[in-house]
């Protein structure tokens, strides 16, 4: 079991762990947001939308696809290539949720979303996503690179050098499926 991520930046971990392949698990399907009213409970649960805002299945998909390119940003975080169309998706879900900086009476500043809605809630997500990167904790937030696995996790680690999840489990997987490809390849030649 991992630590999870300290708040605020735990949003984003728990936004992006609504859904995840585990390999702890035989049961594959670990969709948490398959409906509307899951996505409504879970940002309602979070106060991110009022219980008396509407949402509607467009915006359960345009959440999942915000959800997958964030999970790709945090692969980048581990080590993986930078994805361009990921960086475009939450470009654009930046936009979509009007995020703008905000001065408040204790002596703070953020960026807050003016739309509302679904569109307000993934704005806030990515602000808390914004005030990480600023702070220095956004690399610590990664998502396993094991193929089967795909869960998000904060590297608690002194030198920032965790790879997977779990080494037990998907830093062994990774090993033993990259020590079989190389025996098939030796064979093959
Ligand atoms: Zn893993």
């Amino acid at each position: 079991m991992t630590t999870p991520a300290p708040q605020p930046l735990r949003l984003v971990e728990e936004f992006v762990n609504t859904h995840h392949v585990h390999p702890h698990r035989d049961d594959d399907d670990l969709e948490g947001l398959h409906t509307p009213d899951e996505l409504k409970s879970w940002l309602v649960e979070r106060e991110l939308v009022g219980a008396d805002e509407p949402v509607h299945a467009a915006d359960l998909t345009y959440a999942i696809e915000t959800r997958e390119a964030l999970r790709r940003l945090l692969l980048t975080n581990g080590g993986a290539q930078p994805d361009e169309q990921a960086v475009e998706t939450v470009n654009r879900a930046a936009t979509r949720g009007q995020l703008t900086l905000r001065f408040d009476v204790d002596g703070g500043s953020g960026l807050k979303p003016i739309a509302r809605g679904v569109d307000g809630a993934i704005g806030t997500i990515l602000a808390v996503a914004f005030a990480a990167m600023a702070e220095g904790s956004w690399s610590r937030l990664k998502v396993c690179p094991e193929e089967t696995c795909r869960v998000a996790f904060f590297d608690h680690s002194k030198n920032r050098s965790r790879r997977w999840c779990s080494m037990e489990v998907c830093g062994n997987r990774t090993k033993v499926r990259s020590y079989r490809q190389r025996q098939l390849e030796t064979a093959a030649e």
